[in-house]
C-alpha cells in the first residue's frame, strides 16, 4: 500500500542527515530512504562511511571517525521524528504532485511512497577505469575502498591509482597494513593538496610511479598483478601486486532522475534559489549537485539549506490553497 509522506529525503549522508535534523525540528516527519549496506559510496552514510578519520570538521578538535560522525547524526535526526527506510529507490514518477517513489518494484502500478516535497540527498559515487578485468576482480583485491578492504592486505604490495586527494589519503590508510603502497598516476605532478603530498612522501612505505597508466589488473580468482603503460615512452610491463584501489574521483548519483530534472553537463543536478530544481517541489542538497566543494561541511550546510527552502515552500502552498 502506498504510504503519503509530506517529506521524503533520498540519501543519507552529511546532505540528507542534516536536511533531515533541520526537517524533523521543523516537525516535517521526514521520512529517509537511506540507502542499502555496500562497498560503494551509495550506501547508508555515504562517502563519509568509507572514510578514516575526519579532521577538517568543525567542532572536533581531535577529528573524529567518518562512520562515527554520520551515527551521530542519524541519531541526531531520530531523535527529533525522523524515519528512516534501509533500501534504495529503484523508481521516481516527478512530473506531477504528490511525486511517486518506488523502492522494490519499479513497475509496480502504485507508488510505494508518494511525497509532497522531495530533496534529493543521493551524492556521488567512486569513479573506475574501466579495465577489462576490473569489474570481475571487484572484491577479490580491486577495491574503491580502503577503510573497507585495508585489513585483507596485511603484508602485502599494492597500489593505489590516481593521483587527488583522495588517492593519497588512501595509499596513506592502508601504509597501515600493506607493506609497501606504490601511487600509480598517469602525469608527473599531483593534483592533491600540499599538506597531503607532504605526508605522502615522507611516508617510508610510499612509492610512486608517475606518467603510469593501468591498463588492466591480472588475476585469475584474485588480483596478482597490474599491465601498465608508461604514458611517455608507451613501453608496457607488468608489476606483481596483490590489491589494486582505485581512487580517481567521483560522479553523481543521479540515474534515477534523468530525464525528470534538470542536470548540469556533467550529471551533477543543477539547482538555482538556493537548493531548487527546476521541479517546483523537489529540492537537491550535497554532493549530488555540488562538484566544486564537496566536503562534509559544505554537505550538510546545504542539507540544512534544502530542508529550510522545503519548509518555505511548503508554507508557500498551504498559503496558495
Ligand atoms: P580529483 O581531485 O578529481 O583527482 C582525481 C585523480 O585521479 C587525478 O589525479 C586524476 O588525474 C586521476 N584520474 C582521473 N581519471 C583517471 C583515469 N581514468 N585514469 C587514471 N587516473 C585518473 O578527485 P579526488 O581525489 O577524489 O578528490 C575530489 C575532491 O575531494 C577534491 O576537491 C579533493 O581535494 C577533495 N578531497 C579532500 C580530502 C581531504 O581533504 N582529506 C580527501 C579526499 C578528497 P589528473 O591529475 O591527471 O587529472
Amino acid at each position: 500500500m502506498t504510504q503519503s509522506r509530506q517529506v521524503v529525503i533520498v540519501g543519507s549522508g552529511p546532505a540528507g542527515l542534516t536536511a533531515a535534523i533541520y526537517a524533523s525540528r521543523a516537525q516535517l516527519s521526514p521520512l529517509v530512504i537511506e540507502g542499502e549496506p555496500s562497498s560503494t559510496s551509495d550506501q547508508p552514510g555515504g562517502q563519509l562511511m568509507l572514510t578514516t578519520e575526519v579532521e577538517n570538521y568543525p567542532g572536533f578538535v581531535d577529528g573524529i571517525m567518518g562512520p562515527e560522525l554520520m551515527q551521530s547524526f542519524r541519531e541526531q535526526a531520530a531523535r527529533f521524528g525522523a524515519e528512516y527506510v534501509t533500501a534504495k529507490v529503484s523508481r521516481v514518477e516527478l512530473s506531477h504532485r504528490p511525486f511517486g517513489l518506488w523502492i522494490a518494484d519499479p513497475d509496480a502500478a502504485e507508488p510505494d511512497y508518494t511525497a509532497d516535497a522531495l530533496i534529493i540527498a543521493t551524492g556521488a559515487r567512486s569513479l573506475m577505469l574501466n579495465l577489462p578485468n576490473e569489474e570481475r576482480l571487484l572484491g577479490y583485491g580491486v577495491s574503491t575502498c580502503a577503510t573497507c578492504d585495508g585489513f585483507f592486505f596485511r603484508g602485502k604490495e599494492i597500489a593505489v591509482v590516481g593521483g587527488g586527494d583522495s588517492a593519497l589519503e588512501e595509499a596513506l590508510f592502508l601504509t597501515r597494513f600493506a607493506d609497501r603502497v606504490t601511487i600509480i598516476h598517469r602525469r608527473g605532478e599531483l593534483r592533491a593538496s600540499k599538506v597531503m603530498q607532504q605526508r605522502a612522501f615522507a611516508n617510508p612505505k610510499i612509492t610512486f610511479l608517475w606518467n603510469t597508466a593501468v591498463i588492466d589488473v591480472l588475476g585469475d580468482t584474485k588480483v596478482t598483478g597490474v599491465r601498465v603503460r608508461d604514458t611517455i615512452s608507451e613501453e608496457e610491463s607488468v608489476i606483481e601486486l596483490s590489491g589494486l584501489f582505485v581512487a580517481i574521483g567521483h560522479e553523481p548519483n543521479t540515474s534515477l532522475f534523468k530525464g525528470q530534472i534538470e542536470l548540469e553537463e556533467n550529471g551533477y543536478v543543477r539547482t538555482m534559489a538556493g537548493t531548487r530544481t527546476n521541479v517546483d517541489g523537489v529540492f537537491a542538497c550535497g554532493d549530488v549537485q555540488d562538484h566544486i566543494y564537496r566536503q562534509a561541511i559544505t554537505s550538510a550546510g546545504s542539507g540544512c539549506m534544502a530542508a529550510i527552502d522545503v519548509e518555505r515552500w511548503l508554507e508557500e502552498q498551504q498559503a496558495a490553497h
